[in-house]
């Protein structure tokens, strides 16, 4: 089964503004910032505004509206980035097997190069 909701993770001291982040866009859903250490010239995570451990998580328990709202900010936060021309990828890690260390779901947006061919 899933872990519990761990209320001092570092996204969530991110969004009770604990600790400083440098912010790409923010709404009532969802928070997009860049990643401590980038792995593309642009290299940003979303998360949403709510206790979720994973995207399992999240798409099981969060409201509808919430969910809608997140997706919304992910494409806003890439149109914000200038990445919309060009294009971008969008990747979630989930549990162990995936490395997942921050146990908040988070989308990461790659891009401002050519990412090649996706493999595990
Ligand atoms: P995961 O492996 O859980 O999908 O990705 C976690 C990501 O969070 C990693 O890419 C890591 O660099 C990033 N990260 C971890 N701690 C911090 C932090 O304190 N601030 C920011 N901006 N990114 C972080």
């Amino acid at each position: 089964g899933l872990p519990p909701y761990d209320e001092g993770n570092i996204f969530a001291r991110i969004l009770r503004g604990e600790i400083p982040c440098k912010k790409v866009h923010e709404d009532s859903w969802a928070l997009a910032f860049h990643d401590i250490h980038p792995q593309a010239p642009v290299h940003v995570l979303v998360i949403p505004k709510g206790p979720y451990v994973s995207a399992a998580d999240f798409h099981a328990s969060a409201p509808a509206e919430l969910i809608a709202g997140f997706w919304r900010a992910v494409s806003a936060t890439a149109k914000a980035l200038g990445l919309e021309e060009g294009g971008y990828r969008i990747l979630a890690n989930m549990g162990a097997d995936a490395g997942q260390e921050v146990p908040h779901f988070h989308v990461h947006i790659f891009g401002g190069r050519p990412l090649g061919r996706m493999v595990p």
